[in-house]
């Protein structure tokens, strides 16, 4: 697949981009820009610890695969090949229990969980050894256009200029603030708590998401008898959970997911994130993209956010790879407001999807609650419906970047 893509040690003063943040979102970017054949800096500070996991949707294994680094990710990934929603609210009306098979999709999974450290690990290693990407330790500290370029000012006086700048720093992205950009936040009442815990019985690949009334509380397979959690809760009490020690922990765990994989222990440090939505009002300026959580946060609810972070450099690096192959200047408006253009809808029709589905159950209101179950009902019922769902959750149908779709770039 590799040697369909253009090569990455091509150069030309238009050719060059300038990646900011190493994260999950800013390395696959700067991976994928190297196999579009452009020359890429990857400006970030040393690399925190992530005590997270995350599910990779079936698209963005593709993109993992189109890049070469699927191969050394899948040791460490666990399929997601069936998916249990369970009603677990005590209220009157309750939706029945649905499972989605990735079998009537005709995949192999719906998706692939993995370890935020396995995956930033083989992320940096890819980076390390391609040619085209030089690591810039430091931090962008100011940022301004000259003379057909964009120039990056780093912390220590250092600068960095190249035709475009791919900026991948994260929710409170500096470069966005510099732009101008606003990024209007909606916080949600609830913190997720997440975790990794050995258990007792086999998940056998089955991903099951507890409904309650501050949220879902997901037990997603990892290799081997261990789950990773993302229980989704009221601040007080994921204050609780977090205050417990270890024993207290795996026992709260297991309790809340009804002894479903029997005695369970943590095995990881534990995480707790305010939910919080954030879409940038524009995800492109001068020379400059936004990408992943600068541009795009939603709720850890169906797994979405890297996801999008994939679709986003996927997209982008096409984008690059069509200009180098006209000639063209990679930093030009014709390459930045498509890249605008064609990530909105994708962005705001998952903001709305996880809103909507979080917003059904924290609702007070019983109608709600009997839409939501008759929805799902209805869901366990009529396979068309069912597999347009399933469709959806994978991710969109219109407008695939080729890497997602597993075809070069
Ligand atoms: C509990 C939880 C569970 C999740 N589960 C999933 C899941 O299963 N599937 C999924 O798809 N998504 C999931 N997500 C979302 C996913 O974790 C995020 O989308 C992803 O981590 C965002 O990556 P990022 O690279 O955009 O941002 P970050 O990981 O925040 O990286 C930002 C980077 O920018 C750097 N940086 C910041 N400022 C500067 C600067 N001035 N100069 C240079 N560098 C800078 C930082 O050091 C860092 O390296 C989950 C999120 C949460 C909270």
């Amino acid at each position: 697949m590799m040697s369909d893509m253009p090569s990455e040690t091509r150069s030309s003063p238009q050719g060059e981009a300038i990646v900011v943040g190493g994260g999950a979102a800013g390395l696959i970017t700067a991976l994928a820009l190297a196999a579009a054949g452009a020359q890429v800096h990857l400006l970030a500070p040393a690399r925190r610890p992530d005590p997270r996991a995350t599910a990779l949707m079936d698209g963005s294994v593709k993109a993992l695969e189109a890049l070469g680094l699927w191969a050394e990710l899948r040791p460490n990934a666990s399929p997601l090949r069936v998916m249990r929603l369970v009603d677990d609210t005590r209220r009157l009306l309750r939706a029945p229990e649905v499972s989605f098979h990735a079998r009537e999709m005709e995949i192999e999974a719906f998706a692939w969980n993995v370890e935020n450290e396995a995956l930033n690990d083989v992320l940096e290693r890819a980076v390390a050894t391609r040619p085209a990407i030089a690591r810039v330790e430091g931090e962008l500290a100011g940022l301004r256009r000259q003379a057909g370029q964009s120039v990056v000012t780093l912390g220590d006086g250092r600068t960095l200029s190249a035709a475009l700048v791919a900026a991948a720093d994260g929710r409170e992205s500096a470069v966005r603030r510099l732009l101008g950009i606003a990024a209007p936040t909606r916080p949600y009442p609830q913190v997720a708590v997440t975790a990794t815990l050995e258990h007792e019985r086999a998940h056998e690949d089955i991903s099951t998401e507890f409904h309650t009334e501050t949220g879902p509380c997901v037990l997603v397979p990892l290799p081997g008898r261990r789950c990773s959690i993302v229980c989704v809760t009221s601040p007080a009490e994921a204050e609780t959970l977090m205050a417990l020690d270890d024993e207290g922990f795996g026992l709260a765990i297991e309790t809340r997911t009804h002894s479903l994989l029997g005695r369970m222990r943590l095995v990881s440090p534990r995480g707790s994130f305010p939910l919080a939505a954030r879409t940038a009002e524009h995800f492109s300026a001068e020379r400059t993209v936004l990408v992943g959580e600068a541009a795009h946060v939603i709720p850890p609810i169906g797994a979405q956010g890297l996801n999008l972070g994939i679709r986003d450099a996927a997209t982008l690096a096409e984008l690059v790879a069509d200009a180098l192959r006209a000639g063209a200047d990679i930093g030009s408006d014709a390459v930045t407001q498509a890249y605008e253009r064609r990530r909105r809808a994708d962005v705001a029709s998952r903001t709305f999807a996880v809103d909507l589905a979080n917003r059904s159950l924290l609702s007070e209101l019983m109608p709600v609650h009997g839409m939501r179950g008759f929805a799902l009902w209805l869901m366990g019922r009529v396979p068309a419906l069912r597999h347009a769902m399933m469709r959806e959750g994978i991710g969109p149908s219109r407008d695939v970047p080729r890497l997602v779709a597993g075809k070069p770039l």
